[in-house]
């Protein structure tokens, strides 16, 4: 069995992953399609990341490949009906990072509302010039309504977040009815969301059905002082849509992880003070990457064993 792991993972993974006999691309530059294609062709297992691109046009030629076990809970970087169609199973980690994003989207919430972000940039440049009665206001959270769009898992922990820990009233989008540990009011629309909330919070996973389903309608239908959160993938929210909103002062803020084209940021959003930038860093805990890698390698060892694999999408 030919294993090859695209990028490099934590050492502890790395180290697992050569006990599997597996040629590893250990490197944090992305592959090219020929080399993605080349992998195809010459492994029968291949553990990859964001930022490979197995599009449809790789799975039309040639391909050794039955096992595609992506490090990550989203996998809109592999045309999975095409890999299905190619014979390809594809896996992936989920659950192990819920926490980790969950914290982190808690993370940029907060950060808007009490202008951390501001507060920083202004100590960093040496511009402070001392506490003053009426200096950076923000806004606090306690009592706020936050909306979310997608009560998977990682919605249900930023929610249960927010309602345990800072009393805030929850509303939420999302395709199928939940059945939910906490108090939260399900709404038909995420222009509904979008207008009954303070702060909303994006955590769909990207695909066709999903693209910019937060776009420009929603956006208009969101609170002069609304804030919105992105933590699920690029795609799902429309990022012009977005800076024209927040050049207009239509909203209040809002705090991405995740960008339509990373990791190219636009400058209209770097230019801009209410709105908190950074580089995906959801799961990006030593703990929680490794315990992703090791589910990944999983997958991989139950496919060689010729067990079910724990995690198919
Ligand atoms: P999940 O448990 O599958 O939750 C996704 C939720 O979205 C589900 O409740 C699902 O509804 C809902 N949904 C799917 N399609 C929908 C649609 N068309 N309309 C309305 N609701 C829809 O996934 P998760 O583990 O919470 O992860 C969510 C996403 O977060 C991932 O896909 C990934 O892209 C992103 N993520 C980002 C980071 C980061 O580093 N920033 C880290 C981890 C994950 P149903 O219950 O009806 O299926």
């Amino acid at each position: 069995m030919r294993l090859f792991v695209t990028r490099r993972l934590p050492q502890r993974v790395m180290e697992r992953a050569r006990d599997m006999g597996a040629d590893l691309h250990d490197s944090d530059e992305v592959l090219d399609a020929d080399a993605l294609r080349a992998a195809l062709r010459d492994y029968d297992a291949i553990l990859c990341t964001i930022g490979d691109r197995f599009d449809a046009d790789l799975f039309a030629t040639d391909v050794r490949t039955k096992l595609l076990a992506n490090f990550g809970v989203g996998y809109n970087h592999i045309d999975v009906e095409a890999a299905r169609a190619a014979g390809v199973t594809v896996t992936n980690t989920p659950g192990v990072l819920t926490d980790a994003t969950a914290d982190l989207a808690m993370t940029l919430m907060l950060m808007v509302l009490r202008r951390a972000g501001e507060g920083e940039r202004m100590v960093r440049a040496g511009d402070w010039s001392g506490w003053t009665p009426t200096q950076m206001l923000g806004r606090g959270v306690t009592g706020r309504t936050l909306g979310i769009v997608g009560m998977g898992r990682i919605g249900q922990a930023m929610a249960a977040r927010a309602h345990h820990g800072f009393g805030m009233e929850i509303v939420y989008y999302n395709r199928s009815a939940k059945d939910l540990p906490f108090p939260a009011r399900r709404l038909d629309t995420v222009e509904a969301v979008a207008a009954g909330s303070d702060v909303v919070a994006l955590h769909v996973p990207a695909g066709p059905e999903t693209r910019h389903i937060f776009g420009a309608h929603a956006i208009a239908s969101m609170r002069p002082e609304g804030v919105l959160v992105n933590t699920a993938r690029g795609d799902v929210l429309d990022e012009t849509a977005l800076i024209a909103a927040l050049q207009e002062g239509r909203i209040g803020g809002a705090g991405l992880d995740v960008y339509e084209n990373e990791p190219t940021v636009p400058n209209a959003l770097r230019a801009l003070e209410n709105v908190v930038l950074l580089p995906h860093l959801g799961s990006a805990t030593l703990e929680v990457r490794e315990a992703m890698g090791m589910m990944a390698l999983d997958n991989v060892a139950a496919h060689v064993e010729g067990r079910d694999l724990p995690n198919p999408v």
